[in-house]
């Protein structure tokens, strides 16, 4: 099959500079369903995929993908997480948060194929979670996590082996990773007493850490851990960041040794973009807004918002809110505009002025979808998210603990 190395050329090159000089803009091409060689701003960064896909129409996709859909059948299921555009959430078969689908995927034990309509870390729990003869596939590999590359495994091993030394022996650190990581670590913390969290149980998992353990080292999302940490009564001063670019994280052994959590120095790029200034003018222009925002949002947003929870809590919330009320959220675009869609009778819209979604979930387009259908059509399995079996016994531990939690 023929590749094509889908760099932009001069005219794309020129569109980019001209999107990238604007600061009110952001490069997304406003969320318009186009040719996947017509969203230059993502091109230079997307997998090669055959020539063929790069120009079809999305009607002409459209087409395609529902007739493989369709001569497939129940051998595929379809997983779909909430970031993902409406093109491409149209075809699943089940959508919700990291937590939601990753309960679908353990469910998933008659199909012969998942592929996962996501980021990279969630097709490895939906393989870590499926039986071994179920094969699971990212439609694009180039789908990954800005969050979870913050948390490389040796810094995370060497981040470990400090904390451990300064405590001295005294008192027991658990460690617990967020779902948006690296199998490695979901591995590494199974193998260390820990588990998993996702923003739906985040408060479940530490309560479980600290009836087996003195501290909690938390990755790689600080701004999930301080406001779960908060949530949980903790205050600000007895939890520490620890910044991975620094030995020793920057911090003292003193400063390790009281902390009761010790906090990964990540961030979700998406949500950290939402601040206390947007939240203020929403209150202004819209009075008896409510505001509600993801808590991978910082502290103080999470503070001056009126609630805040998981995605599929925001769902819930708002779906339920009564007619005529208005609401400010804080969370990926693609969520916020489909939530808006699907509540007419209220007024619901993003935090952020700047039409801005999650780039990486952003990559699957149609065209992989499309690609990857029509390969299993012809028996070709692209894109198969493989765990190893050694990481894939510790980090079902790890999983399995953050599923059994009550
Ligand atoms: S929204 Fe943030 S945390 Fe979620 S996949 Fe995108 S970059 Fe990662």
């Amino acid at each position: 099959m023929t590749t094509l190395v889908t760099r932009p050329g001069a005219r794309e090159q020129e569109e980019l500079l001209t999107l990238y000089s604007n600061p009110d803009t952001c490069p997304t091409d406003a969320l318009v369903p186009r040719p996947l060689v017509e969203e230059p701003a993502f091109i230079s960064w997307q997998q090669d995929i055959p020539r063929e896909y790069l120009e079809l129409s999305p009607e002409e996709l459209d087409r395609r993908i529902r007739y493989a859909r369709a001569v497939l059948g129940k051998r595929l299921v379809v997983l779909g997480h909430h970031y993902q555009r409406d093109e491409v959430i149209q075809y699943a078969d089940f959508t919700g948060d990291s937590f939601g689908l990753s309960q679908h995927a353990a469910a998933q034990t008659e199909a012969e194929f998942v592929v996962f309509c996501g980021v990279h870390f969630m097709a490895e729990s939906a393989d870590i979670l499926t039986p071994p003869n179920v094969r699971v596939m990212l439609p694009n590999m180039a789908a990954g996590c800005s969050m979870a590359d913050m948390a490389d495994p040796d810094d995370v091993y060497a981040a470990w082996d400090d904390i451990t030394a300064a405590m001295g022996g005294a008192g027991k650190v658990i460690p617990i990773t967020y779902m948006n990581s690296m199998a490695t670590l979901k591995s590494f913390v199974g193998e260390h007493e820990g588990l998993v969290c996702t923003s739906s149980n985040a408060a479940k998992a530490f309560r479980y850490a600290f009836e087996r353990g003195d501290k909690v080292l938390f990755f790689p999302d600080q701004h999930l851990g301080r406001n779960t940490g908060w949530e949980l009564g903790l205050g600000l001063d007895e939890m520490v960041l620890w910044n991975w670019r620094f030995p020793g994280g920057g911090l003292t052994e003193e400063q390790i040794r009281k902390a009761k959590v010790i906090l990964w120095a990540g961030h979700c790029s998406t949500h950290q973009r939402f601040s206390v200034e947007q939240i203020e003018k929403a209150r202004r222009d819209h009075p008896g807004v409510r505001v509600i925002v993801h808590p991978e949002t910082k502290w103080e947003v999470m503070q001056a918002a009126d609630d805040w929870g998981s995605t599929a809590k925001i769902v819930k919330v708002v779906s339920e809110a009564p007619a005529g009320s208005v609401w400010a959220i804080g969370t990926e675009i693609n969520l916020v505009n489909r939530l808006a869609k699907a509540n007419p009778d209220k007024k619901v819209f993003c935090l952020d002025p700047v039409v801005c979604p999650c780039s990486t979930m952003y990559r699957i387009h149609p065209a992989y979808i499309a690609w990857v259908f029509e390969g299993l059509l012809q028996g070709h399995v692209t894109n198969e998210i493989r765990v190893d079996d050694e990481t894939r016994k510790w980090s079902l531990v790890a999983l399995e603990r953050m599923l059994a939690l009550p």
